[in-house]
């Protein structure tokens, strides 16, 4: 009878380990999405995801939330604008078989991620840029649309007094929504959306529509997004080397990890700004960790729906 107990307790404790190499199969469908944003945003989607829907479409739908809201002054309608009072918009997304779409310096389009979309399933392009992103997105059906709000103008010309460029940790100016799931067929995608650092100089692109930088999927290893000044990310393309990193054998917050610490030993003026990762691998593992502490991504699974903070660097 002991012996049968211990035998059990060995099962459960095998069947553990098993689970936690392989993640159980109630983590599929799964939804991350950058700072606590992301508990609203993930709702969106949730439910054609858990109905079989798929991760293209859900960080696709999440991504929109953000981007329709108002009140969200980091992304689309709303966003603060450049330091010339432009809304300039940058967005990608990318599928499970590597197949991504981008747009950069868009401005006037409430909805960069669909239009990135456009440009990965109705173009032979991977990025397209300014006025003639804005040309396609209006060949496509989408309405230009004013997107600097009454309290994103008054906050810009409160800056316009001294015009000091000096981005804040964490929040205020600058924080993108990036969003990666994984589908009850095991599909990844991944989606990220920013109007970028507030008062930028007009013309600055950061790393939210570049493939490899803020975001990168690789439908066989994992996924990776980020937030934080986009300049360092560009430097050691981010995203791609967590997905890297996680093809070595790392776990999610492991090759979040080693991703910050590439960014520390080449980036001497790392303690002045935030970057943070959050990945998910094509088992259902997740996990993040940035430079500086306040770096949180909420996750939605069958079972749980929860805000994660990352651990830091600093
Ligand atoms: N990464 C974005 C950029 O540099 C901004 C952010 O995530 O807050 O444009």
């Amino acid at each position: 009878m002991r012996y049968t107990a211990q035998l059990g307790f060995v099962g459960v404790l095998f069947k553990d380990f098993r689970w936690a190499k392989e993640a159980p199969k109630s983590e599929m469908p799964l939804i991350v999405s950058t700072w606590h944003t992301g508990i609203k945003a993930n709702r969106a989607a949730w439910d054609d995801l858990a109905k079989g829907g798929t991760a293209i479409d859900a960080v696709e739908t999440t991504a929109k939330v953000e981007e329709a809201d108002p009140n969200n002054q980091s992304v689309g309608l709303g966003g603060r604008p450049d330091r010339d009072g432009h809304v300039t918009l940058d967005a990608c997304i990318m599928d499970h078989k590597g197949q991504a779409g981008s747009v950069a310096f868009l401005e006037g389009i409430v909805h960069p991620i669909s239009v990135a979309r456009r440009v990965m399933e109705k173009t032979p392009h991977v990025i397209l840029a300014g006025e003639g992103a804005k040309q396609f997105a209006l060949a496509e059906g989408f309405v230009e649309t004013d997107l600097l709000t009454e309290k994103s103008k008054k906050e810009w010309k409160e800056w316009l007094k001294t015009a000091q460029y000096k981005p804040v940790i964490n929040v205020e100016s600058h924080d993108t929504i990036g969003i990666l799931a994984l589908d009850m067929q095991g599909h990844l995608a991944g989606a990220c959306t920013t109007s970028g650092l507030a008062y930028k100089m007009h013309g600055r692109v950061g790393d939210s529509p570049i493939i490899g930088a803020g975001l990168f999927v690789d439908g066989e290893v994992g996924a990776c997004t980020c937030s934080g000044l986009g300049e360092l990310v560009l430097k050691t393309l981010g995203s791609f080397l967590v997905v890297e990193f996680m093809r070595q054998g790392k776990s999610p917050t492991q090759a979040c990890k080693k991703a910050i610490e590439r960014i520390v030993a080449k980036i001497p003026n790392y303690r002045e700004a935030q970057v943070g990762f959050v990945a998910i691998d094509k088992h259902g593992r997740h996990g993040a960790y940035a430079i500086q502490p306040g770096f949180e991504y909420a996750l939605k699974t069958t079972t749980q729906e929860i805000i994660i903070k990352s651990k830091s660097y600093l």
